[in-house]
């Protein structure tokens, strides 16, 4: 199996000539068909230090629909630990597509409130929890931090072998984590970060800045920031909304592009935000890899006919 996937580019038009642009798909959301995308990369090395610290237990937070929490009921199956996931918000007799999937692999759902969700392992929750499972190896939401961004690190090291040289990658962000991990990878070409979230300007810092952690400094942050092509404005209305622009161009791409299933909150994003550019002939490379991030799964939040990557 190929993880490299070429985009039929006739959405740009037929102004185009052939071969003025190479644009390929690094296929993450065909990697470990359990957890596929970036979510098992950000989980490996947060499940290494569970192990050193002897956990019973490893715990996280997300969303009723997050594929951060699909991946980590699907990455700690058959694993020696106690799974345990706070769950924003109350939990409702019918469980959502990703919350069921999670009960059958063996994960044990704690309910939150938002307030309490959003004080993290401070919140009573995360206290009853610590109570109750004595040592608990907590994972961020998201699978974020430095560990987070280390497994994206060994990710990027993978891609590179398997799909050799680019002038460009591109990537899907909500943390950043997984942009910091392909950024401080020597070999990384100039690095495009496109954010789901609304007003996330001030993440670019943030990315930078773990990135040059996880070189040990190695490198300059200026060198990595020169590297950095963060943009901010392709949230499309905000995280988990789509504008009427952006539902129609996921049904063009789905037309062309019929094998390649783009999923609803990050990489239809980042790819309408890339094809526009290349449309409007300002993208200023020739090769081109987009790293799909997964996150297929999260379909399932929204009603079956605004799905344009439905089989037919
Ligand atoms: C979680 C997720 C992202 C964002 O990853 P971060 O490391 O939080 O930036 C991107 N794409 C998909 C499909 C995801 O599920």
């Amino acid at each position: 199996m190929s993880y490299l996937c070429p985009i039929d580019l006739s959405l740009l038009g037929s102004h185009l000539a052939d071969g003025d642009y190479r644009f390929d798909v690094y296929r993450g959301d065909l990697e470990h068909a359990q957890a596929p995308g970036n979510k098992w990369h950000k989980l490996q090395h947060h499940l290494s230090a569970a192990a050193q610290q002897n956990a019973d237990a490893i715990a996280t937070f997300g969303g009723p629909f997050s594929n951060h929490l699909h991946a980590f009921a699907k990455t700690l199956k058959n694993r020696p630990f106690e799974a345990v996931a706070v769950v924003r918000g109350e939990l409702h007799p019918q469980l959502t597509p990703t919350l069921q999937d999670m009960v059958d692999d063996g994960v044990n759902l704690w309910p939150s409130s938002r307030s309490d969700y959003r004080l993290g392992t401070s919140s009573d929750v995360a206290d009853a929890i610590n109570l109750y499972y004595r040592n608990v190896y907590w994972i961020p939401e998201g699978g974020g931090g430095i560990l987070g961004a280390r497994g994206c690190l060994d990710w990027a090291e993978k891609i590179r072998r398997l799909a050799g040289d680019y002038d460009a990658w591109v990537v899907s962000a909500g943390t950043g984590t997984t942009a910091a991990g392909l950024l401080s990878y020597d070999k990384t070409p100039d690095l495009h970060v496109f954010s789901a979230l609304k007003g996330a300007q001030a993440q670019r810092q943030h990315i930078i800045e773990q990135a040059h952690l996880l070189t040990n400094k190695r490198v300059s942050q200026k060198y990595l920031a020169e590297k950095l092509f963060f943009h901010a404005n392709c949230h499309e209305g905000g995280y988990a909304k789509h504008s009427q622009t952006l539902v129609r161009f996921m049904h063009e791409f789905a037309k062309d592009n019929p094998s390649c299933f783009l999923d609803p909150v990050y990489t239809c994003k980042s790819m309408f935000a890339v094809i526009s550019a290349m449309k409007a002939g300002t993208w200023p490379y020739r090769r081109t890899l987009f790293i799909h991030t997964g996150g297929l799964q999260g379909w399932r939040g929204f009603s079956s006919d605004r799905n344009p990557f439905v089989l037919s």
